[in-house]
């Protein structure tokens, strides 16, 4: 198959871009797939109520069938005819929350395809913020199902040159609206039994939904390696967010770190392997690495939010064998990030 590369601005979506829009849309609207930007990560979006566009998704990606998607709305209205009833706790994230970096987990109407849902009985919902993304779903229908834009395993896209690595020839067309504001997906929350229950931390933090939902609890697997019990979401289960090369994550005292870190390279050097590390603007000085990211200041989560999928591919396009990280602390923003580098490194963890 043959996939378009479009480029408009979000800023500044001007007739072409509505038209490339609109011409999406109708990809979408036909059954086709197209990846699109949205403030969260790169999406792979089909038609959400249409079952052979959801098997489409699975198969361009690689994704296991029993993952489910996400279904992308552009307004609260929308939502009646994909879910039983709306819960009230969805109608205050909302208020605060939508459009944006949060998906809801209610319970599914006959609408929505078991193939969209992985055969749940609940369907996720969200509604994100990106201008060219919510215009794409106004134009193919309303309803666009769409994981993150990448071959199932690898680092969410934060560009689309990853969706053009990732998925060039086997997507209709990839629309480029430039680097993405947050860089980690949405924060997904479980509004279908008792207490409200985070299934996948983001953006969005526990405080920030316990302020509006007084309780909330977070799925306890989500941060342990050694639970025996399988996530609530089921695409937390998988290998994710990989690089090529091993990914280690050492905690401890900042010195006893950067000591650890800096024995370890001269060990894999010798070796002969190329090594990199995952440092903060505070200590980016003081290791002999071949190739040495910054993930951000310490006390910006935002940024290192932001950075860390695409520090994570920059170790594969300059083919590092070995990598060890700093590790991050485990609250606001931070637990998302400390989420995603647990996976990206397999949870392999050093304490020193
Ligand atoms: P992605 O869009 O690639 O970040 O993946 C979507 C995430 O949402 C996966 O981790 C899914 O398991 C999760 N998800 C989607 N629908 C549901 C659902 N109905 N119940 C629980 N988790 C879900
Ligand atoms: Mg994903």
């Amino acid at each position: 198959m043959e996939t378009v590369v479009e480029i408009i601005d979000e800023n500044n979506i001007d007739e072409r871009a509505k038209s490339v829009i609109k011409k999406a849309g109708d990809i979408i609207k036909n059954g086709g797939i197209v990846a699109f930007p949205t403030e969260t990560v790169y999406g792979l979006g089909g038609d959400g109520l249409n079952p052979k566009s959801s098997k489409k998704i699975y198969e361009a990606k690689g994704r296991p069938s029993d993952n489910p998607l996400i279904v992308h709305v552009a307004d609260m209205e929308s939502i009646k005819k994909i879910v039983k009833e709306i819960p009230d706790a969805a109608y205050k994230l909302a208020e605060k929350y939508w459009p944006g970096p949060l998906t809801m987990i209610m319970n599914k109407s006959d609408a929505v395809p078991y193939e969209t849902t992985g055969g749940l009985d609940t369907v996720a919902i969200r509604m994100p913020s990106n201008k060219i993304a919510a215009e794409l779903i106004r134009c193919s229908g309303g309803y666009i199902a769409a994981p993150s834009a990448n071959l199932s395993g690898r680092p969410s896209p934060t560009q689309a040159k990853y969706c053009i690595e990732d998925l060039d020839g086997r997507v209709d067309m990839i629309i480029d609206g430039g680097a993405v504001g947050i860089g980690l997906e949405s924060t997904i929350i479980d509004l279908t039994s008792g207490t409200p229950m985070i299934l996948r931390p983001g953006y969005i933090t526990k405080e920030n939904l316990a302020d509006i939902l007084g309780s909330v609890d977070v799925d306890k697997t989500i941060l342990d390696a050694t639970s025996k019990v399988a996530p609530k979401a089921p695409g937390m289960k998988y290998r994710h967010y990989a690089p090529k090369g091993d990914l280690t994550i050492v905690e401890g005292e900042s010195s006893a770190v950067c000591d650890y870190i800096n024995a370890e390279l001269l060990k894999a050097k010798e070796e002969g392997k190329k090594c990199g590390v995952i440092a903060t603007e505070e200590t980016k000085a003081l290791y002999n690495a071949d190739v040495t990211k910054i993930a951000g200041r310490r006390d910006d989560e935002e940024e290192i939010a932001r950075n860390l999928f695409t520090l994570l591919r920059e170790f594969d396009d300059e083919d590092v064998d070995i990598m060890f990280s700093e590790s991050f602390n485990d609250t606001g923003i931070g637990q998302a990030i400390m989420n995603r580098l647990l996976k990206a490194a397999g949870h392999k963890v050093v304490r020193v």
